[in-house]
């Protein structure tokens, strides 16, 4: 039996995909009465997705917000610092930014991956170098279920002696040259909200080969409680741990990833045949140093040849009952991140004015990608 999601006629962007095994490990969590937070299972979500990832450590908590937070916080990131953050993001990236008093300087994307520009990095390290103005961590953005150009990166982090952070929310499944999502610097951030390739309904995970640390976040998510038979704090601690029944259904979900990232690579290969020869259509980039997991499959619209916006097309689909969305707005066009430092911008200002995400949820089936793709090419 599979709990496909399915409310009526529509097609959602990326629905939760549930199948038995999530609801046997779930009946056991509550059978066992291990409801409070912490667990059984908690400790082995943790292994599994470790091990699944090629980290040594790993951290269950209530959401990828929380593992950004933390993640900051371990790397001593503070009031009056500046953390380097691509601007075609989901706001949790740079708002967590703004969580440790620090402030984010945005980061356009490049055009092969639309990932922060590794070249626009490179001079900004260049530059703030010389000024004693280094960015006290850098975070880079999986986007869309393909990861960051690693192999730029990675270099100069080190030449500069700057933390990384992962923030792969949106990308675990997907690799670069080898190496899995999840798997680069100094700690990682996976999430596991309704809408992403795997969920717990609302989650997420730290992870880092720094044994020490992970520990340290462990006690961080849960309110820092010393180790005393009594209540007792010496740090500020945060409420940020996943529940046991949560790394049930998780557990459940990380023995799917693979049938997940083999159907969502069903539907981009779907789209790319019949999008990529229409006129004014381009699909997202692959490079080809990475394996994506295709989480969204995202197309940008000629302005010129393209007789309707992505907004228009958007609202054309939701008549007929189907989801689309334009590509995340950048954090440096958000009025909350207004006068914000930008490091270039028309790259990712062209694809938030000419992109959108199609659907893509791993229960597609043959005839809702036809019925898509009926629709889309209705409005042209
Ligand atoms: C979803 C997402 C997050 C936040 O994860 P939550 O689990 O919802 O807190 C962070 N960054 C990116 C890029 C995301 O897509």
């Amino acid at each position: 039996m599979a709990f496909v999601e399915k409310s009526g006629n529509r097609i959602y962007l990326s629905p939760p995909h549930m199948g038995s095994e999530e609801r046997e490990l779930l009946l056991d969590a509550f059978d066992s009465n291990w409801i409070a937070p912490l667990g059984p299972h908690v400790d082995a979500f943790e292994v599994e997705m470790a091990k699944e990832v090629g980290v040594k450590h790993a951290a269950a908590l209530s959401s990828g917000t929380a593992g950004l937070h933390l993640a900051l916080k371990l790397c001593g990131v503070g009031a009056g610092d500046r953390v380097l953050v691509p601007s075609m993001t989901f706001a949790a990236t740079a708002n967590a930014v703004r969580y440790v008093g620090a402030e984010p300087v945005f980061v356009d994307c490049e055009t092969q991956t639309w990932n922060m520009d590794h070249s626009l990095v490179a001079e900004e390290l260049e530059r703030t170098s010389k000024t004693g103005e280094l960015p006290a961590a850098i975070i880079t953005v999986d986007l869309y279920g393909q990861c960051s150009n690693y192999t730029a990166i990675e270099p100069l982090c080190e030449r500069y002696g700057i933390p990384l952070i992962e923030d792969a929310a949106e990308a675990l499944g997907a690799s670069w040259e080898g190496r899995s999502a999840g798997s680069f610097g100094r700690f990682a951030v996976l999430s596991f909200n309704g809408n992403k390739i795997i969920t717990t309904s609302g989650g997420g995970m730290l992870l880092s080969n720094d044994g020490a640390a992970i520990v340290h976040a462990r006690k961080l998510a849960t309110q820092a409680r010393d180790p005393a038979t009594h209540y007792q704090h010496s740090e500020l601690g945060y409420n940020y741990r996943m529940s046991n029944l949560l790394a049930a259904l998780g557990r459940g979900q990380l023995k799917a990833l693979p049938d997940r990232v083999a159907a969502r690579t069903t539907n981009f290969r779907f789209y790319e045949e019949h999008l990529a020869p229409v006129e004014g259509v381009t699909m997202m980039p692959i490079d080809e140093r990475g394996t994506p997991n295709h989480w969204l499959t995202c197309i940008v619209l000629d302005p010129h040849s393209s007789p309707t916006s992505p907004e228009d097309v958007c609202h054309q689909l939701e008549t007929q009952d189907i989801e689309a969305r334009p590509l995340w707005k950048p954090m440096h066009m958000q009025p909350l991140y207004s006068g914000t430092r930008m490091l270039g911008g028309s790259v990712c200002e062209h694809l938030f004015a000419n992109g959108m995400c199609l659907p893509s949820g791993s229960s597609m089936t043959d005839a809702d990608r036809e019925r898509v793709l009926a629709a889309f090419l209705g409005t042209r």
